[in-house]
């Protein structure tokens, strides 16, 4: 049995294996998933379903579309300034790492990107706080979980102006209140689903405004008049996610799957902070409980604690290389039993190296 610490594409759920498997090969009277038109019943109920479960399971208020579209959270870097800003028009943004920067980045395609605030400086260790977001941009953006630096934003900004949110990697994770968003935008192959998909949920009202042009594949508008059918969709990724989805409502929803986060997470922190050969590398009040990166007291311990823990089936616990040392990816289908076992690799390795 393998632990998958990786962050993305990372773990699903084992029996969403089995059923994605099973569709591959007879999804509809001996027909498979991948074979049949997106345009059937049988497909338009999956598009459907799935809809309605992230609508569900994150209390989506009304007034707001959820869409399937492709391009990655990466597309959507582009997407938001261009179907949300219009030329001359500013829209800010908190700098919290390589994806904010490559969110920020594209807004000068389509108008004047301001950055309220950044850690830079200490290489987004930590959420800058305490900054204004002036009313007059058109919109404010953030990344809520920072999954190569291991820092999550809990308080959502207050403001009056639109918010938009890259939540691709603890979309799903824990309670929000989606109200106080305007956009949220998720790459699936984090905590929704296989890689393929985006997921965007979007408020109805603030789209139409932009005197942009805006290519048919790129405005929102398509795709909510068009069902996120305007072409032919992801089948498999979205068909996929729909089985994860339903796998966390039958989990009991977001807010007991956010206990059980809690509880990974605290305890693999814990014994960072516990074991004297390791040290957690973020702020510990901006601590995600979705990527939990640390490194060694003594850097030349860190090959052979990588080389041991993979022996020991641990997968994907190398940290970016813009960080170094590690990174334990624990998304919703990771089970607590993995986070328990490297929790005692790291034990072993604490008594192998006590001389
Ligand atoms: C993984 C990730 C992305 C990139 O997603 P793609 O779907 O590969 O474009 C963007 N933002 C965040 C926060 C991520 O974790």
């Amino acid at each position: 049995m393998k632990h998958n610490f990786g962050a993305g594409p990372c773990v699903l759920p084992q029996e969403v294996f089995k059923q994605a498997s099973q569709a591959v090969l007879d999804f509809k009277d001996g027909l498979s998933i991948l074979e049949i038109s997106h345009r059937t019943p049988e497909f338009e109920a999956v598009m459907t379903e799935a809809a309605k479960l992230v609508k569900e399971l994150l209390n989506v208020p009304e007034g707001y579309s959820v869409l399937f579209l492709q391009g990655g959270a990466s597309l959507q870097f582009a997407m938001v300034p261009m179907n949300l800003l219009s030329e001359g028009q500013t829209a800010s943004y908190l700098e919290t790492g390589v994806w904010a920067n490559k969110a920020i980045k594209e807004v000068k395609n389509f108008g004047n990107a301001h950055i309220v605030a950044s850690s830079k400086d200490a290489n987004f260790t930590y959420i800058p706080k305490d900054y204004t977001i002036p009313e007059d941009s058109a919109y404010f953006h953030f990344t809520s979980n920072n999954t190569i630096y291991g820092t999550e934003i809990f308080d959502i900004p207050e403001t009056n102006i639109p918010v938009a949110c890259d939540m691709s990697s603890d979309i799903m994770s824990r309670v929000i209140d989606v109200s106080k968003f305007d956009l949220i935008y998720a790459g699936a192959q984090k905590n929704i689903g296989p890689a393929g998909v985006t997921v965007v949920i979007v408020k109805d009202a603030i789209l139409g405004k932009t005197t942009n042009k805006i290519p048919t594949m790129l405005n929102y508008q398509q795709h909510i008049d068009n069902g996120s059918m305007f072409n032919t969709p992801p089948v498999f990724a979205v068909y996929v996610s729909l089985l994860n989805l339903r796998w966390l409502k039958s989990k009991g929803g977001v807010a007991e799957i956010e206990k059980e986060n809690i509880a990974k997470a605290s305890a693999l922190y814990k014994e960072i902070d516990r074991n004297p050969l390791f040290k957690g590398t973020c702020a510990v009040e901006d601590r995600s409980r979705m990527n939990v990166c640390f490194v060694m007291e003594n850097p030349e311990l860190e090959k052979p604690f990588l080389k041991f823990v993979e022996e020991n089936g641990v997968e994907g616990l190398k940290g970016h290389r813009s960080v170094g040392g590690f990174r334990a990816s624990i998304y919703n289908a990771l089970p607590i039993t993995s986070v328990h076992a490297l929790i005692e690799l790291m034990q072993i390795f604490e008594e192998k190296n006590q001389k």
